[in-house]
């Protein structure tokens, strides 16, 4: 990927946005960031992937960021995704996670176009995106998005509904489970979603504990550009960053 025709191709397919060396240096910056934050509560970097967040960024932005070592790409509206997707086939493979809310008349298609589905917040689109996943012969990796109750959160399943729905999503085919993801309400001070990120992990614990194995690879997505370091501290396996690489969003 990080192949010299594929960084000309790159170079020469026009810029917006963030300069390209700007993207390069920015996700160096993040990734020394994750090693700090995971090396001070001794954890290995090793267990945290980063998803660089392009919403709303170009196909050239996501080429640089590739082009700079990001292995997974997020995005939050199918709409939006599936051009640049389509765009990468035949030139770069990342791994593809869809962040936002999902409506259920476009679980089809995200369960064809992504690879991990960050956003699952009940049995009914758990359903959909199994009976799609199946059609096409694909394990499509979920994570169940939480609500944890602060009053900015509109999406995800509350907490006591989350037992019920591990075990229904349980029997489905072309579905694998692979944790739980939380979407905190902003605040200023980063400490402030510190409580939110613990009480993910308690949650995950909790159900591991209750049913063996029901999370997979319990993986906690959590963590933002302006709270990834404390989402760390708590026991985050992938940060979403969008902001600290690719700049702000107008
Ligand atoms: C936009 C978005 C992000 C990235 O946010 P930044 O603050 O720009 O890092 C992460 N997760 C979700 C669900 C998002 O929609």
């Amino acid at each position: 990927m990080g192949s010299l025709t594929f960084t000309s191709r790159i170079m020469e397919s026009g810029i917006t946005g963030e300069p390209m060396s700007d993207i390069a240096s920015n996700v160096r910056s993040i990734r020394e960031r994750i090693s700090s934050a995971a090396a001070e509560c001794g954890r290995s970097a090793g267990e945290i992937t980063l998803i660089a967040i392009s919403k709303t960024f170009p196909v050239e932005a996501i080429a640089a960021a590739l082009a700079a070592g990001v292995e997974c790409i997020g995005e939050n509206r199918v709409q939006e995704a599936e051009p640049k997707i389509l765009h990468f086939q035949g030139i770069a493979s990342p791994e593809w996670h869809m962040v936002g809310h999902l409506q259920s008349n476009k679980a089809r298609r995200a369960a064809e176009l992504f690879h991990m589905i960050h956003s699952v917040d009940g049995a009914r689109l758990a359903r959909k995106l199994s009976a799609a996943a199946s059609d096409i012969g694909k394990t499509l990796r979920i994570l169940l998005q939480t609500d944890l109750g602060g009053e900015e959160t509109k999406f995800g399943l509350a907490v006591d509904r989350i037992r019920e729905t591990v075990e229904e999503i349980a029997g489905l085919p072309g579905l694998r489970l692979d944790g739980l993801m939380t979407l905190p309400p902003f605040f200023q001070e980063p400490e402030r979603t510190r409580p939110f990120f613990a009480r993910l992990r308690e949650v995950g614990e909790r159900l591991e504990h209750e049913q063996p194995g029901c999370l997979g690879r319990k993986h906690l997505s959590m963590g933002m550009t302006h709270d990834f370091e404390v989402a760390i501290a708590e026991g985050s396996t992938m940060v979403r960053i969008g902001t600290a690489i690719f700049g702000r969003r107008t």
